[in-house]
């Protein structure tokens, strides 16, 4: 709930609307979760609130820790629905993965939460919840997120825009917006709103490939759109928002990694202020679908060859080391199970 929808609840209460600022200031900026510790609320608006409304109705129901400190949680949502959260501790830093959906129906065949199929989208206080439930088990301030989790973040783009703003506005959570990113395999739509609505977080874009043909592969939904528009539009929302749009691509061996690739790579994204992030392939313990395809990793000397092309053309490109594989936390690895690993 933002400010507004607070004065609402607050006035149904029979209390003053002015109370919805303080309300407002204690669950997210001071990151109170019990009402009765809200102490400059009135005992009577205190007791109200406990009686009819929860902060944190979300719930952690399974942790595994990975031998990399990575941490990933399972949580249950208030209709027993689940999504998983994964934490990426290094030094002072402490990246967060969100989800933004139970399951996706997108259908990335690289990806275990698109054998899911969609359940739901998440609320936009569901989205910030898993945050301040992670703040809570850890007892550590989060520096950085990444809506990388299960489901596509644009296609749930209402919610999580106001999510954004929950976290992002310096009287709530006052989280950087340098330090948010949106991640998406190339949601057409959603880039083009977020350069509408002025958002200023970070974009990431999964392309994957060099070519329509291995796009439509790899996401069969996503891949609607014609490369050529989404780098346009990624570079707009980048310029509009004096940032370089992250572009990610998964190396997949003899699928999308050769020299050729590279060059058509360079080539796409030529004027486009961006960084490139190179990733590893984690295999997935899902395999029991009909369109499940047999990736392999690329080995790593391919990997540099490829890298080298683009380091030539002057793009900036680094290697994104995998975290959190042997708990299954890694990037496509998320299936909202009950048993984590
Ligand atoms: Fe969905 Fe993202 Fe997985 Fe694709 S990669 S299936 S969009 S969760």
């Amino acid at each position: 709930m933002n400010e507004n929808d607070l004065s609402q609840v607050v006035e149904s209460l029979g209390e003053s609307k002015f109370r919805a600022r303080q309300l407002y200031r204690w669950i997210y900026n001071r990151r109170e979760t019990d009402f009765s510790e809200m102490t400059d609320l009135s005992l009577s608006l205190r007791h109200k609130l406990a009686e009819s409304a929860l902060v944190l109705p979300s719930k952690v129901v399974e942790k595994a820790e990975g031998f990399d400190g990575s941490i990933k949680l399972l949580i249950e949502l208030e209709d027993g629905e689940h999504v998983e959260s994964v934490l990426i501790p290094e030094g002072e830093r402490l990246t967060v993965c969100l989800s933004s959906q139970a399951g996706c129906n997108v259908g990335c065949t690289f990806c275990a939460t698109g054998y899911l199929g969609l359940k739901r989208n998440l609320t936009a206080g569901e989205i910030v919840g898993q945050l301040m439930l992670i703040e809570k088990e850890t007892s550590r301030d989060v520096t950085n997120i990444v809506m990388m989790g299960m489901g596509e973040p644009l296609l749930n783009r209402r919610e999580l825009f106001k999510a954004v703003r929950l976290i992002t506005d310096p009287n709530g959570l006052a989280m950087s917006r340098r330090r948010f990113t949106i991640s998406t395999v190339g949601w057409l739509p959603g880039i083009k709103a977020m350069t509408k609505e002025g958002l200023r977080v970070k974009l990431a874009i999964s392309l994957n490939g060099s070519t329509e043909q291995q796009r439509k592969q790899l996401m069969p939904l996503a891949s609607k759109y014609p490369l050529e528009q989404l780098i346009r539009a990624g570079g707009k929302y980048a310029r509009q928002a004096g940032i370089r749009v992250q572009i990610g691509y998964l190396l997949l061996r003899d699928f999308n990694d050769s020299v050729e690739d590279a060059n058509r790579l360079v080539k796409l994204l030529s004027g486009t202020p961006c960084k490139i992030n190179i990733m590893e392939y984690n295999p997935m313990s899902v395999a029991n679908s009909s369109t499940y395809i047999s990736f392999q990793r690329t080995a790593s000397q391919h990997a540099e060859r490829f890298m080298e092309v683009l380091r030539k053309a002057n793009l900036t490109v680094t290697m994104r080391t995998s975290r959190g594989s042997d708990i299954n936390g890694a990037c496509g690895q998320l299936a909202g199970k009950s048993k984590l690993v």
